[in-house]
């Protein structure tokens, strides 16, 4: 298997800790059989679109609540479950999630598209295939869904996974590079990149109220992705500073918990034609 110096779980087994190991070795061991009795959940994150206000896209993320281990974050065992060989366990496991939650909402003539998250060993197997065939399976079309992945998928094998891109979005599934901007890509990979959006990484929010080079690479960001005709979100906005300044920079759609935490597919309610959630956006009561 690939090894990633940044994963927690190669550095466990290099520094020997024993607890962590164990804690680790634990998860591995019972991720398979809690997909199975569906101990995971998948919760719904809306993106705001700064151009009508709504909401017109929500991100699919994965919840673990261990009898024994309490809640296990994604970004803990999704990189153990990608190095132990096991996460198409876990992303046929959303695919299904997302596709039947898709279905309960088409019957109720609710019409969202639902982002994924990939990961890298993903496009390892044949993931074309795999979501055409779910999209069968369930009878619905490439609109239902959009993926996101990150720019080092990408790095790691440029031309297979673009031309497994460009394959998706024939069938209208949009395409989304997560993180934008943590990865260790050149400016020269944007020029011919297969998607339809890039998600700023939460990091450059952080700092966007105090840095101001923060700030211009924001919005030079912005621009660039703007000319190469890709939709920009931002990911992690928590304040009303933070939005208005990225709606004047031209952001696109924003993702956060100043518009919505992540939710569970039922607390997302419908009214007339318009997803609102039950909870009212702090960013209008503002
Ligand atoms: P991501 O795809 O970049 O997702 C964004 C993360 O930021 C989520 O964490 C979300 O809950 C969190 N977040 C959103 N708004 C805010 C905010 O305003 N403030 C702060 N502090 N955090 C915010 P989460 O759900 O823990 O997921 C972490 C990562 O795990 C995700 O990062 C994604 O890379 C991965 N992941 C989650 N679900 C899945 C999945 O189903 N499949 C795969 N392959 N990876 C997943
Ligand atoms: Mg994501
Ligand atoms: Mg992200
Ligand atoms: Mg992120």
């Amino acid at each position: 298997k690939k090894a990633r110096d940044d994963r927690r779980g190669i550095a466990a087994y290099e520094s020997g800790d024993d607890s962590v190991h164990l804690r680790e070795m634990q998860i591995i061991h019972s991720l398979p059989k809690a997909l199975q009795h569906n101990q995971l959940y998948v919760v719904y994150q809306p993106k705001e679109s700064l151009h009508t206000g709504k909401c017109e896209q929500v991100e699919a993320l994965i919840r673990w609540e261990h009898p024994q281990l309490g809640v296990v974050s994604p970004a803990e065992f999704i990189p153990l479950a990608e190095c132990a060989g096991m996460i198409h366990l876990v992303t046929h496991w959303v695919m299904d999630k997302v596709l039947q939650q898709q279905q309960q909402w088409r019957a109720q003539g609710v019409n969202i598209r639902v982002a994924v998250n990939l990961a890298g060993s993903d496009f390892e197997q044949d993931v074309v295939a795999c979501i055409s065939h779910k999209l069968q399976q369930y009878q619905l079309t490439g609109d239902a869904i959009a993926l996101e992945i990150t720019e080092g998928v990408l790095i790691a094998n440029m031309s297979g996974t673009c031309e497994k891109l460009q394959q998706l979005r024939q069938m209208g599934i949009e395409v989304a590079i997560d993180d934008f901007g943590t990865g260790h890509s050149s400016l020269a990979y944007l020029k011919d990149l297969p998607v339809d959006e890039i998600k700023i990484d939460k990091a450059f929010v952080d700092d966007l109220l105090v840095d101001r080079r923060a700030q211009r690479i924001v919005l030079t960001t912005i621009e660039m992705a703007h000319h190469l005709g890709f939709r920009v979100t931002v990911e992690g906005v928590e304040n009303s500073r933070q939005r208005e300044l990225l709606k004047r920079m031209g952001a696109d759609l924003l993702q956060g918990m100043l518009f919505s935490n992540p939710m569970r597919g039922a607390e997302l309610a419908y009214h007339g034609d318009t997803l609102q959630l039950n909870c009212m956006p702090l960013a209008q009561s503002l």
